[in-house]
């Protein structure tokens, strides 16, 4: 009997009518024979609700309250689930997260999930139950409820696939799958039947905001084969798994792009060993997650003082919401270590191509840099990898760089050519 996860997200089960829908759409591969396990989202608008009273009760909310209270909305999503499968005739039973067996360490707000003893669930499935349990949360080793991080319940769906060895992890959404790029920006994006999970890691990060990334990572880890789908129409999806021939046919096969990062320059930082570190440490400390990274020897026009290792400028980017810290601590840095100067902008955007494809593709970057040195973008940044390569410009080409790279490397399809 085969063995599936449904994983339906806010949008999804926003009201009763729309729960009733996917109870109907859960039940139905339950009747076709399966083994059906539901992980719910809270209801769309739910948690930032939640999030909300918290910070009207208290400025700042301690994160072992906030978990009880967030857990909430994932615990009403699975009852009325239940009580809509019910209300179709079928046996079903709702498990919160440490009824599902779901041990998590005890960071509350970002925990991890340890373990998962599904004995529970499998005893209800051996019964002929529907099981649904509420995403998104766990419990620790004090016996505390705990969450996972915004979009975890991405996460629960494919950790419960591997400790469930469910045959596939159904992802149901409010878009049809994974796109080339974001419809809204591109209207000749086009659908991926297949997209690996490097590819997805990658597009998940650069910007694509379909799948949770914890949940790409876990699932590539364990080989979960991902179906994305639309919850509400019997289009096919996206299914993501392990890298194909066809996949490494072509060269680039996503373009994604992010308005959310900044950028800081140090200018004529004294070049010596250590320099980076510093910088970067002073960065980690204060959390902050740096992403691309570019050092270069500078010399003025005109000094012969000559050779390397005189100056270097160093620039990095991070996320736009870290911008002024990151100023303000690289500006006292900048003054310790002796840089000329530092320089903020948070006026960029980031756009990437990606495709597993392009380990054995030449020029893919010739042909990037064309198309978009062709719509007159400037770019500032360049960062590449085994599958992706990424530029920094200005933001407000980032849609145009968008539709020009899409179109570049023939991403619209026939139609579109
Ligand atoms: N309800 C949580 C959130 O909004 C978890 C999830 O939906 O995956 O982030
Ligand atoms: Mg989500």
């Amino acid at each position: 009997m085969p063995r599936i996860i449904q994983k339906y997200g806010g949008s999804s089960v926003a009201n009763i009518e729309l729960i009733r829908a996917v109870a109907r759409r859960a039940v139905a591969a339950k009747r076709e024979g399966a083994d059906v396990v539901v992980v719910l989202s809270a209801m769309r608008g739910e948690t930032d609700r939640l999030i909300g009273l918290a910070n009207e009760a208290c400025p700042d909310p301690d994160p072992r309250e906030l978990d009880s209270l967030l857990s909430t909305g994932e615990q009403t999503s699975v009852a009325l689930f239940a009580l809509a499968c019910q209300a179709l005739g079928e046996k079903v039973k709702s498990f919160l997260g440490h009824q599902a067996g779901i041990k998590t360490d005890d960071v509350h707000g970002k925990a991890r999930i340890l373990e998962i003893n599904p004995a529970r669930l499998k005893t209800e499935l051996a019964k002929g139950r529907v099981c649904v349990v509420a995403g998104f949360q766990g419990q620790d080793r004090h016996g505390d409820v705990t969450t996972l991080g915004r979009g975890g319940s991405d996460t629960t769906a494919v950790a419960l696939a591997v400790a469930l060895e469910a045959d596939v992890c159904e992802i149901y959404t409010d878009v049809e799958g994974i796109y080339t790029t974001d419809p809204h920006v591109c209207d000749s994006a086009q659908k991926m039947d297949k997209i690996c999970y490097e590819e997805m890691l990658e597009m998940s990060s650069l910007g694509a905001k379909v799948m949770e990334i914890r949940s790409v990572e876990l699932a590539m880890n364990y080989g979960v084969r991902i179906h994305v789908r639309h919850a509400h129409s019997q289009s096919t999806g996206t299914i993501i798994c392990e890298e194909d021939a066809d996949m490494e046919r072509t060269p680039v096969r996503g373009v994604t792009h992010s308005v959310n990062e900044a950028r800081i320059t140090l200018l004529k930082v004294p070049d010596h060993p250590g320099v980076a570190a510093t910088i970067l440490s002073i960065v980690a400390k204060a959390g902050i997650i740096v992403d691309m990274i570019i050092q270069n020897h500078s010399e003025p026009p005109g000094t012969d003082a000559g050779g390397e290792g005189l100056w270097t400028d160093f620039s990095f980017t991070v996320p736009a919401a870290d911008y002024e810290n990151a100023l303000d601590l690289m500006r006292a840095a900048g003054r310790e270590i002796g840089a000329a100067e530092v320089l903020g902008d948070n006026n960029i955007a980031k756009v990437s191509i990606v495709g597993v494809g392009m380990r054995n593709h030449a020029g893919v970057a010739t042909v990037m840099f064309q198309a978009l040195a062709k719509e007159g973008i400037n770019l500032s940044m360049i960062s590449t990898s085994e599958i992706k390569i990424s530029c920094v410009i200005e933001k407000k080409y980032a849609e145009l760089a968008v539709r020009a790279l899409h179109g570049a490397f023939k991403l619209g399809g026939p139609i579109h050519g």
